[in-house]
């Protein structure tokens, strides 16, 4: 039985009118009759649909919407073409082919059937119907013009046809330009060939956009748990008029659209013509594990405990507890400044000196698949965007995502600092500086009139580190005048060093020797992969800390006015001693950023929204541990480079002592050890009471460096 065509008109009627929609469509009939004077071949109208609301009324044309949808846009276009002759809307307008109709759809049906999955195979894509595709755009387009719509008319001036809207060419989902536009057309009545009246071409923006499905990211990824083999591939989209410029590159998208058949030279490729872009939500609540709670139960009179523990028992699966506690906090609070939002966070970038490389990197990509973008970086690709020749007969600019932009919102780990080209690392640290690259697009070779400068917001953090071994064998030229506890670092260049928030040495104390518990761990977990080795390690699986970055990276968190004028008063404080220092090394205004972002990132591991003193004095220890590595002492007193790990130990002994007196005499100036944060052995409750006591010193000592050098006082006056 034929469906009644009538009433499915009266009933779009209806639906229009009901819906706001026939009001909008008789305002923009109005723009077409504003004054310009340009002629149309087509006119194009966008009317907003929402399937359920249709199905509601009546379930046939419904069932078109959705399934059909050139069906329903000819129902709909009739009665858009009627409205306009009744009401005489638009003056120009002749003929129904002149009507573009596009039905842009509010959401479709939460069904299976609805989503088109970029890992499953084969597409369903011979029912030219809607889906829902989600992925992340790893490259985009530059934005260039499409036919929308042209007028025919007969080359034989006897014809009839050679005048009137007889012959309108308008773009149909999936169609390529020679589709709409060709020279082989003939006129249907004297078959004469058909000219296009160029002055009544009407033209549209058009952008390429290539999504990977959400699930492509663990490919990226070093070490995963994640067993399952799935196959990724790009995928295309094609936004069109209002729809360019609407995706970002690097983001996640939920796409409504038509797949469609794309003959591109000998290769047949399957594309999505977008028919509307969302942002999807953002995914939870989170929850944390009971296991987690429990502990913060235990450690809730203390500030630092729960961070400590937290932090030893990190990357257990990686690593025995216990060791590299400061670089796991350091992650920890890289991780946990981590956003899906599309807002900007302060970043916690890692520099790490290592003389094992090996472990370093199996912790580092370990952590990296805590998050869900974190991307380690494969040598073979390039860091930064990059600009190509699109593939789809367009053969305009097309921008590459590249690691760091596809670690949007997460972290993206560039391996080796030194594995980098030179100029690699001058765009590394020009990143790292205004968190944004500048890519050129020169107009010639990509059929453009101009050149063209693309700049791109980069919110990733990175981590690097440095292979201690490695650096110090290629070069055997010795260096005499380095600071105490400052590192000897000449082949990275100081500029760049300086860009990367925290410096790290990842160092054990002489007790412990990192190697054995490491290779037994290994072959432990290589013989019983299943079995954890004790009580300790069992504690906390991935799946734990996975879901407690999931849920405290969420946390909103402000400042209480105690810890803000702190942190201002040790910035400015720390400032005015190293201005006044031999050394002379100003703190720039970056390192003030990276003292809230810690701050911020330790009240959030701490699970808590108020950012307090506390938090402060965790970000100014890592902070002046890094400065040290960097810079070297602030006294400036010059030590042979063999003195260096001596005076280390050195300064740890005196902090042991400093801590233990009861006074904070010696606290005019504020200097710390290079493990500030964990200066002790850490295996018992009693070693946990130990460094709270520790780190309540360290706060006194911090509250008096700022009363002495701080914003309210003088240095002179106090001097005096
Ligand atoms: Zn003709």
């Amino acid at each position: 039985m034929r469906p009644d065509l009538l009433k499915m008109k009266e009933i779009a009627l209806i639906y229009l009118d009901r819906s706001g929609g026939l009001q909008k469509f008789v305002d923009d009939c109005k723009l077409y009759n504003g004054d310009s004077k340009q002629s149309c071949a087509v006119f194009r109208f966008l009317i907003l649909v929402n399937p359920a609301d249709i199905i509601e009324l009546d379930a046939v044309l419904g069932n078109y919407v959705l399934h059909e949808p050139v069906k329903a846009t000819k129902i709909f276009q009739s009665v858009c073409f009627t409205a306009v002759k009744t009401l005489s809307l638009v003056q120009q307008l002749q003929t129904e082919a002149q009507m573009n109709i596009v039905l842009k759809l509010t959401h479709l049906p939460s069904l299976p059937s609805y989503v088109l999955s970029l890992c499953k195979f084969p597409f369903d894509y011979t029912t030219q119907r809607f889906y829902i595709v989600e992925g992340i755009v790893v490259a985009m387009t530059t934005v260039t013009k499409y036919t929308q719509g042209a007028r025919f008319v007969c080359s034989d001036e006897a014809c009839q046809f050679s005048e009137g809207f007889q012959y309108v060419r308008v773009h149909i989902p999936g169609a390529t330009e020679s589709a709409t536009l060709r020279n082989d057309f003939v006129c249907s009545l004297c078959t004469s060939p058909l000219r296009e009246d160029m002055k009544y071409r009407v033209l549209g923006d058009k952008q390429v956009v290539e999504l990977i499905d959400n699930k492509a990211i663990s490919a990226f990824q070093g070490f995963s748990t994640n067993k399952i083999h799935l196959r990724f591939q790009s995928f295309t989209v094609f936004l069109r008029d209002e729809l360019s410029n609407k995706m970002k590159i690097g983001n996640r998208y939920k796409v409504i659209g038509i797949p469609v058949c794309m003959q591109n030279s000998l290769q047949e490729t399957l594309c999505l013509e977008a028919n509307s872009v969302h942002c999807p939500n953002i995914t939870g609540p989170y929850c944390i594990s009971e296991k987690f709670k429990y502990l913060l139960s235990l450690t809730s009179k203390s500030y630092w405990k729960f961070t400590a523990v937290l932090a030893n028992s990190f990357a257990s699966q990686v690593l025995p507890p216990g060791i590299y506690n400061n670089l796991k906090l350091a992650i920890l609070l890289s991780l946990v400044q981590t956003t899906d939002r599309d807002d900007t966070t302060g970043y916690v970038d890692l520099l790490v000196m290592t003389n094992d490389s090996l472990i370093l990197e199996r912790v580092m990509n370990y952590s990296l698949c805590l998050v869900p973008r974190g991307i380690r970086h494969i040598p073979s690709s390039d860091v930064f965007p990059t600009v190509s020749k699109d593939k789809h007969g367009t053969g305009t600019a097309s921008i590459q995502a590249n690691s760091a932009l596809l670690a949007k919102g997460g972290i993206c780990f560039i391996g080796e600092l030194s594995s980098h080209k030179k100029d690699k690392l001058e765009q590394l640290q020009s990143v790292l500086e205004n968190r944004a690259t500048t890519i050129y697009i020169p107009g010639k070779k990509y059929g453009e009139d101009t050149d063209q400068q693309v700049t791109l917001p980069i919110h990733t953090s990175f981590w690097s580190f440095i292979d201690m071994d490695f650096s110090s064998s290629k070069k055997h030229v010795q260096k005499d005048n380095l600071l105490i506890g400052q590192m000897d670092l000449n082949s990275v260049s100081a500029n760049l060093i300086d860009a990367f928030g925290l410096l790290i040495h990842c160092s054990e104390t002489p007790l412990c020797n990192p190697i054995l518990p490491v290779s037994n761990l290994i072959f432990k977990k290589a013989i019983q992969p299943e079995e954890a080795d004790d009580v300790m390690q069992q504690q906390f699986t991935t799946q734990d800390y996975e879901e407690f970055l999931a849920f405290s990276r969420n946390l909103h968190v402000e400042f209480c006015p105690e810890a803000e004028s702190m942190i201002h008063g040790y910035y400015l404080a720390s400032r005015r001693v190293r201005t006044h220092s031999m050394i002379g090394s100003n703190l720039s205004a970056a390192a003030l950023k990276i003292l809230i972002a810690l701050s911020e990132a330790h009240a959030k591991l701490s699970l808590r929204t108020k950012v307090l003193e506390e938090d402060v004095l965790i970000a100014v220890l890592l902070f002046e541990s890094s400065l040290t590595l960097k810079q070297g002492e602030k006294g400036g007193i010059i030590k042979k480079k063999h003195l260096v790990s001596h005076a280390l130990e050195n300064i740890l002994g005196d902090w042991a002592d400093q801590a233990h007196s009861d006074g904070v005499s010696g606290a005019s100036v504020f200097c710390v050890a290079p493990n500030a944060v964990f200066p002790f052995e850490f295996n018992s409750e009693d070693s946990l009471n130990q460094r709270d006591a520790y780190l309540k010193q360290c706060h006194l000592q911090l509250i008096q460096f700022i009363a002495t050098y701080g914003p309210a006082t003088h240095v002179l006056s106090n001097e005096d």
